[in-house]
């Protein structure tokens, strides 16, 4: 049975690391970001991620032919409207801003980001920001929900800790905040499962629709 790990809305480094290990992410949305939401998603995903020496390679995945192999994969869904220009009707879905699926205690290498929550969850103070800065702001949130799902995946695990990325719950402060990071105990978690667990070879998905 598959269960889900989830991150949601709240209302309420490690250092000395210099061999970069690359992690493949592919990404399928179903209605795609600004350009710039997009660049800054990247970039903040992959800048949280580095604290943990991971490098990120990003990846369209329909674009994929099913016959690359990877040593370590990620295939992440964006549900949603994941353009920040848009204003949409009032989100009712809930608090969850992203989830990873699970085997039993088994994380597999498949997350979802839920477009709307995260909008929704910013949408009032960045409703006053002008388009690029919302745009920006926008992409930098949903960067931070895509790495706690990378946290998840890349390091194996279903823990979660009390600051940072790895926290179960996001404010909004916390998304929309200048700086968010990678606390040392989870990136020495995700670390750790990157040097000592992973062998072999993950294939590409061949059908975007098996997840
Ligand atoms: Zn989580």
């Amino acid at each position: 049975m598959t269960f889900r790990l989830l991150i949601a809305a709240s209302f309420a480094s490690v250092g000395c690391i210099s061999a970069q290990d690359l992690v493949t992410v592919f990404l399928d949305f179903d209605h795609p970001p600004s350009g710039i939401s997009f660049a800054e998603m990247k970039r903040e995903a992959a800048t949280v991620i580095a604290a943990a020496g991971l490098a990120v390679e990003w990846k369209p995945l329909p674009e994929t032919q099913g016959v690359e192999t990877f040593s370590r994969l990620a295939v992440l869904r964006f549900r949603g409207r994941c353009d920040s220009e848009r204003r949409l009707e009032k989100y009712s879905g809930g608090d969850v801003l992203g989830l990873t699926n699970l085997d039993g205690n088994r994380v597999l290498p498949f997350g979802e980001i839920l477009c709307d929550a995260v909008r929704e969850w910013l949408a009032a103070p960045a409703g006053a920001f002008g388009y690029a800065q919302r745009a920006q702001v926008y992409g930098r949130a949903l960067g931070r929900v895509v790495a706690h799902e990378l946290y998840h995946i890349f390091g194996n695990t279903l823990l979660h800790d009390l600051a940072g990325i790895a926290k179960a719950t996001q404010s909004g402060a916390d998304l929309r905040s200048r700086r968010a990071r990678l606390e040392a105990p989870a990136a020495q978690r995700l670390r750790g499962n990157v040097n000592g667990a992973r062998r072999g070879f993950f294939h590409a998905p061949s059908n975007p629709a098996v997840y």
